[in-house]
């Protein structure tokens, strides 16, 4: 079992629960839940408005806040991007859109969306769209394995792509997308926004290695509190976001739970926490493949026992061939199984049934991994 487990006050108080919906979110450490009371009960103020001490730490704070955020992504010169707090992915990936990407539109211009992903990583690049008129969605190409198709998209970008709207890891069928593969088929001009609502947490973000623009992620996926997210903007070709970042009373405890939990996930070790995803990943999928009764989605060549292709990042989403995805949920969540069961938000593209989505997270065992496989093939047939 993962000693880390321990660090989960939710989890332990709840030994009979199997938590299976990490994508959705993220239950909280210890430390993270200390860090916004000990703040809340020793200098709680507004930032950026006082003249006194509490005011003062917390505007201090939240200065470095940017700076931790920046650290976590591998972002490696502070001097080169902003950091701008908000809500989640969702505001943020519909920030960029308004604010950066809308008033840069003309007439004729196209962005590169992709129809199969999270809807909050398609609706803002419409609205972006419809706000500047006269401006073409390409869709982006996918692949059988539900990859992004790179000799494809090499093939769609012209002079008048603005933007390839990107998602690190699919909420779906939880596949890493290769996006360091994008920028070498794209060329080095065209802005990429990355959707890192599902990989932040997960598995390392290296916005220099994957050589992106725009980066935003959610931190109530990343075990900070929920309300809080962030867009790391590279300003490389243009000015960043909000280059002061202020934009009314920021969510001080929102911001104060993110650099504990951000402190929290590199001090567990991301590469740790990706192999002991990945693995409960793998479990569950080779468990599924001996039961004929289920259907796993998504790229299926990952799943061959002893593939060295295992590029499922703790997400394993499935059907039952004749239960159905809501009957499943219910009757898993009756053993203490909480599993996600429902469409996903997926765009046009994506799957028209719903099915069962599982999403593990560091305090997962395979012991949960285990109980959820013996209950499934009871309901094999
Ligand atoms: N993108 C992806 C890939 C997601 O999985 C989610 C959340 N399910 C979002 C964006 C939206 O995140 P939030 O609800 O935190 O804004």
């Amino acid at each position: 079992m993962s000693s880390l487990r321990d660090d989960f006050p939710l989890i332990t108080a709840n030994p009979d629960v199997a938590y299976l919906d990490s994508a959705a979110t993220s239950q909280k450490p210890r430390s993270v839940l200390d860090a916004v009371h000990t703040y809340l009960t020793t200098g709680n103020a507004n930032a950026a408005r006082g003249t006194y001490p509490w005011a003062n730490r917390t505007t201090a704070r939240i200065e470095q806040a940017r700076d931790r955020v920046r650290r976590f992504l591998g972002d490696p010169d502070p001097a080169r991007s902003g950091v701008h707090f908000v809500s989640g992915t969702t505001e943020g990936l519909r920030t960029i859109a308004r604010d950066w990407l809308a008033p840069r539109l003309r007439a004729g211009d196209e962005i590169i969306v992709p129809f199969a992903d999270h809807a909050a990583n398609i609706e803002p690049w419409q609205e972006a769209a419809a706000l500047a008129g006269d401006v073409r969605i390409v869709p982006m190409p996918y692949d059988a394995a539900h990859d992004y198709d790179y000799r494809r998209l090499a093939e769609l970008v012209t002079e008048r792509t603005r933007l390839i709207a990107a998602t690190h890891v699919h909420h779906v069928y939880g596949n890493d997308m290769n996006i360091h593969r994008m920028r070498t088929a794209v060329g080095p001009d065209i802005p990429i926004c990355l959707d890192a609502a599902q990989s932040a947490g997960h598995v390392p973000v290296d916005v220099e290695a994957l050589d992106v623009d725009f980066a935003v992620f959610s931190g109530h996926k990343t075990m900070a509190l929920p309300g809080i997210g962030a867009i790391w903007a590279r300003n490389r070709r243009g000015p960043v976001l909000v280059p002061g970042g202020w934009a009314g009373s920021p969510n001080t405890s929102g911001i104060i739970s993110l650099v504990a939990a951000l402190d929290w996930l590199e001090a567990a070790g991301q590469e740790r926490i990706a192999a002991w995803n990945k693995a409960l990943g793998v479990r569950l999928t080779d468990g599924l493949r001996q039961m004929s009764s289920y259907e796993v989605l998504g790229c299926q060549s990952s799943l061959a026992p002893g593939s060295p292709v295992q590029r499922r990042e703790g997400i394993v989403t499935f059907r039952h061939h004749a239960i159905g995805s809501n009957d499943l949920g219910f009757i898993l969540a009756g053993d203490g199984l909480m599993v996600r069961a429902d469409g996903h938000c997926q765009g046009d593209q994506g799957e028209k049934t719903s099915s069962v989505r599982v999403s593990v997270h560091i305090y997962n065992t395979p012991d949960e991994i285990d109980r959820l496989l013996s209950v499934l093939s009871a309901l094999d047939r």
